[in-house]
């Protein structure tokens, strides 16, 4: 049995200082309008710079899309001949709600036996962090997360369980302050009852 609390320096990889001149340009115009549309002068001083921060922030929250989770597993995949369920908890989770475009952040837990196949525990939490990166829902993230793995690793089984706090349900309507929404996706051995229960206990389990 293999138990990793998610260790924040594995989030440490490169940040991605490159934008695109095109995108960035067309993003500014968008932003400034926006601003102005909401009733404030894009021109002011603090807010001179703002478009073309947020185009960048936005660029890099977004850059999901410049890569395959796949891809990252296939090149990162060691023949382990070791079948005992492998977790990899509490990895830092920031996203974007794509009904409103706010973030919704908190924490996934990702399991899975191999079946001849491991990856480096690293690689799980950049996968975590490529579908992040994108406009997303909850669930979908959740199930994205657990293909990726299933269709390159192979394993016996893969569960991805994430808990998240959703800022357009904490700032506007409902107001849900200390809501925490919960999703969660099992395959294969996790779906018998007696796995799934093992795997749950150790994402709950506190160590000290
Ligand atoms: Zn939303």
């Amino acid at each position: 049995m293999l138990t990793t609390p998610f260790n924040k320096s594995y989030m440490a990889y490169k940040r991605t200082e490159h934008f695109d001149e095109q995108t960035t340009s067309g993003l500014i115009t968008s932003y400034k309008q926006a601003i102005h549309l909401l009733g404030e002068d894009p021109e002011r001083e603090g807010l001179q710079k703002t478009p073309e921060r947020v185009a960048k922030a936005m660029q890099y929250m977004m850059q999901g899309y410049q890569t395959d989770a796949r891809m990252i597993l296939d090149s990162a995949k060691f023949h382990e001949p070791i079948s005992e369920m492998i977790v990899v908890k509490d990895i830092e989770l920031y996203s974007m709600c794509e009904h409103h475009m706010l973030p919704f952040f908190g924490k996934a837990h990702v399991a899975y036996i191999p079946n001849g196949w491991i990856t480096g525990l690293s690689k799980i939490a950049r996968v975590v962090d490529v579908y992040a990166r994108r406009l997303q829902v909850q669930e979908r993230l959740t199930i994205e997360i657990m293909s990726a793995i299933k269709e390159t690793l192979n394993p016996i089984g893969v569960a991805v369980v994430i808990e998240a706090k959703h800022l357009c349900m904490m700032m506007r309507g409902v107001q849900k302050q200390n809501s925490v929404t919960t999703t969660s996706a099992f395959d294969g051995e996790f779906q018998k009852n007696s796995t799934r229960s093992e795997f749950l206990k150790l994402i709950t389990a506190r160590l000290s």
